[in-house]
């Protein structure tokens, strides 16, 4: 006997997941991974759902029951970040911060001991000095280009903390050195490579045991999305993965499905964007007007021994930083005289922008926090775009010819 559907029940039941059963017997498969907006699964009996609490999957078969502790989307764009980092795993999430603080906090516990340079993203600095002191774990922070971490360490310290390209005077750790002595000291070694990326700097090649990404940067790209990503050995991905579930700070499937395809293009925009990177650091380092670049690609730069060591040779990334003679008055007047970059509090869009770090990424800062890290009234930091790098030149030229 057939049972009648009423309208209700066809507009529920028909045309849902199980057509999916369909798909699967289908000669062809899309050939872009499809957006899965699924927030849970079918189960066919009692049993299956044993084997996903347990995460048993059979020949690579994935174990999906409800969307926050693991679905294709995620899955697909771990998989691409994973590969590009030469890692056993990835991870995504909902945002930069939701990967720092839930990797942070899926391997200290109170009483634990941090060592993390001074020298990175403002909200990390923050979580640092503040929130995970609240839970009892401290934080000294070392300066790894003029102090000596080994100097530093404690019985128990647990996590060393840095960024390859450190925002804003784009310095580049040891990250041999550093891991080294994480290790010595059953430590482990995370490192943010959200200026850097796989394509300048590949840090698993050094021992670093967790990669942190602010996937709405370069990863992502065009300014239009906001994730986070991590990569690293397969039993420390999981230990993360089990957090990240308990926070809920997983990453969207549309987020996700546009991450995988902004990766496509991540080689050739990073590429491009580091030549023209070089080019205008170059420009300004001979520019009356300026005081100081901070380029790791300049002969000049402290930091460009290191970055000649551990770089993939792809050049040395978009970001630079650039100290004018001058305050606040004269940069208020370049962002108002420029034709093309824009002032965008962000970076690694498809567009040059600049943005202005002792107002904004580090306005948290006070004035002898600011001096002792090399940041004066006068500097600017820029994420060069994709634009014909003439145009920019051009831009710069005028906009400081008014200053
Ligand atoms: C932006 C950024 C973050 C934070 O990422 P969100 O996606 O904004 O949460 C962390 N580290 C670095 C180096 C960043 O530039």
């Amino acid at each position: 006997m057939s049972i009648q559907k009423s309208d209700a029940t066809k507009y529920i039941h028909t045309g849902n997941g199980e057509f999916c059963y369909k798909m699967n017997k289908s000669l062809t498969v899309p050939e872009t991974f499809p957006i899965y907006l699924s927030s849970a699964y079918i189960f066919n009996a009692i049993e299956p759902i044993d084997k996903i609490c347990e995460d048993v999957s059979e020949d690579g078969i994935p174990t999906y029951g409800y969307f926050r502790l693991g679905n294709p989307n995620a899955d697909a764009v771990s998989e691409i970040l994973a590969a590009g980092d030469g890692a056993e795993k990835g991870l995504v999430f909902a945002s930069g911060m939701a990967a720092i603080t839930t990797s942070i906090l899926a391997v200290v516990k109170p009483g634990d001991h941090i060592i993390a340079s001074p020298i990175i993203y403002g909200e990390t600095y923050a979580f640092f000095k503040h929130e995970l002191r609240r839970w009892g774990v401290e934080t000294t922070f070392v300066d790894f280009s003029t102090q000596d971490v080994a100097d530093y360490i404690r019985p128990n310290t647990t996590l060393i903390y840095g960024e390859t390209i450190a925002n804003p005077m784009m310095s580049v750790p040891n990250m041999e050195y550093l891991t080294n002595i994480a290790h010595a000291n059953n430590a482990l070694l995370f490192i943010d490579n959200t200026f850097a990326t796989s394509i300048i700097a590949k840090p698993i090649k050094y021992g670093v045991d967790l990669v942190l990404y602010s996937a709405t940067k370069y990863l992502g790209g065009h300014d239009d999305l906001v994730g986070g990503a991590v990569v690293g050995s397969k039993e420390l991905i999981k230990k993360i993965s089990y957090y990240l579930g308990l926070y809920g700070s997983n990453l969207g499937a549309t987020e996700s499905w546009l991450l995988a395809r902004s990766l496509r293009t991540l080689p050739l925009r990073v590429k491009k964007m580091s030549d023209n990177a070089l080019i205008l650091a170059k420009f300004f380092e001979t520019h009356p007007k300026v005081e100081k670049v901070y380029y790791p690609g300049l002969e000049s730069s402290l930091n460009k021994a290191a970055a000649d060591n551990q770089f993939e040779g792809n050049g040395y990334g978009g970001m630079l930083s650039v100290n004018f003679n001058g305050g606040m008055a004269e940069i208020n007047k370049l962002i108002k005289n420029l034709k093309i970059v824009r002032f965008v509090p962000t970076l690694a869009g498809v567009g040059t922008t600049l943005t202005y770090p002792p107002r904004a990424s580090h306005r948290d800062l006070n004035k002898e926090e600011l001096t002792a890290i090399g940041i004066t009234m006068g500097q600017i930091r820029i994420s060069v775009g994709l634009e014909e790098i003439e145009d920019i030149l051009k831009d710069f030229e005028q906009a400081l010819a008014k200053f």
